[in-house]
């Protein structure tokens, strides 16, 4: 919080990552443990804070996408397991071992690769991703999926601790697909000689509507932000999630605009009337896209329009009246009766919840309380 030197910040509600974790915790079936999924700096949100939370929450277990973002948590202090959910690359399985990471393997010869170059005597968890219809990673076959247990099980340093699938339509209130991909992910955990320790499908969305379906183990990532998997399954959501991201600025300069006069790249803006403008220091390069323009942000309570094209740093928005400067403004978040969700920052992007707090880029400090 102190080392940043610009009126521009994102708050980050720890409060309410810790109570989505923790009422997951008591919606799961005995036995079910939460996997706390901070993948992408936490989707934007900061990820040793994050997982902290998460862990004091009653998560056991870490994931993210990428090896560097494994030994990032562990560089912080983080202790707990991490699975990497995305591709590693076999030389590197070393490193993962050194640093207790877990890796997901789903190729034969990805297994042959690490199995001719590691011959160290640090064990190597590995989760087996099946792909049961999702088409991204995954074993398709029978054959394939019984080459890779008996190289594991052959290697003296390997251990299957997990196997895990991924469901591609769990937001989506028709259900046929998921359906369709649990059934078949049933169907391949026969192929296993025997069950790992922690088998796991289930999402945000596959987790809250269908929890009995989430074997031991349950990813919990856009949910945990207190966030809803898509709009259409909002409404089907078993309690309140708290939303944990708000963003905010100040005014840095306001002036009066006479009729005629322009705002911005493209002179696009022009006052109708004697107007208030005022400056944000937030533009495209902070993750406040150029496509928001005309869109609102929040001053005294009130709705006020983003006028003229976003900048790269900068952008100006009408105010109601002359106000001073340094005045806070919300960009996300609320302020008195009005709010501005994640949700409908994404809508007005057409775009998915998830990507907005991820794309508020690394110059966006982030606050935590
Ligand atoms: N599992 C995998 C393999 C993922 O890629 C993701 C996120 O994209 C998740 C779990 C978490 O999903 P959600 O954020 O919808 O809970």
């Amino acid at each position: 919080m102190d080392n940043f030197h610009r009126d521009t910040w994102a708050e980050i509600d720890l409060d309410a990552i810790y109570d989505n974790v923790a009422n997951l915790r008591r919606f799961l079936p005995d036995g079910t443990q939460v996997m706390a999924v901070v993948k992408a700096n936490a989707y934007g949100h900061g990820d040793a804070q994050v997982a902290t939370t998460a862990l004091e929450a009653g998560a056991s277990y870490l994931a993210v996408a990428i090896l560097d973002e494994a030994l990032a948590l562990r560089q912080k202090g983080i202790n707990a397991p991490i699975l990497v959910l995305g591709a590693s690359r076999p030389a590197d399985v070393e490193l993962a071992a050194r640093h207790r990471i877990t890796l997901t393997v789903f190729r034969a010869d990805w297994l042959e690769e690490a199995a001719s170059i590691y011959n160290g005597s640090i064990p190597v968890h590995l989760h087996l991703k099946m792909d049961t219809g999702m088409g991204r990673l995954g074993v398709k076959d029978e054959e394939e999926t019984k080459r890779i247990t008996t190289l594991i099980d052959r290697h003296p340093s390997f251990i299957l601790e997990g196997v895990y699938t991924h469901f591609a339509t769990a937001d989506e209130v028709n259900t046929d697909y998921l359906s369709y991909q649990y059934r078949r992910f049933l169907h391949m955990l026969e192929w296993l000689p025997s069950r790992p320790p922690i088998v796991h499908c289930a999402n945000s969305a596959t987790v809250l509507r269908f929890p009995e379906r989430a074997f031991n183990m349950a990813r919990f990532g856009i949910s945990m932000y207190g966030l809803a998997p898509s709009p259409s399954i909002k409404p089907l959501l078993p309690y309140e999630l708290k939303e944990a991201f708000s963003l905010h600025s100040r005014l840095v300069h306001v002036k009066r605009l006479q009729p005629g006069e322009k705002v911005s790249y493209g002179a696009t803006y022009t006052a109708q009337e004697e107007e208030w403008i005022g400056t944000l220091p937030i533009g495209y390069a902070d993750g406040w896209l150029r496509r928001l323009q005309h869109f609102h942000v929040l001053v005294n309570g009130q709705k006020a329009p983003i006028v003229g094209r976003i900048c790269m740093d900068q952008c100006m928005i009408r105010l109601p009246e002359p106000l001073p400067i340094g005045t806070k403004v919300t960009l996300i978040g609320r302020q008195g009766d009005e709010f501005i969700s994640v949700d409908d920052v994404a809508r007005y992007l057409e775009t998915i919840n998830y990507e907005v707090p991820c794309t508020i880029s690394y110059r966006v400090p982030r606050i935590f309380f």
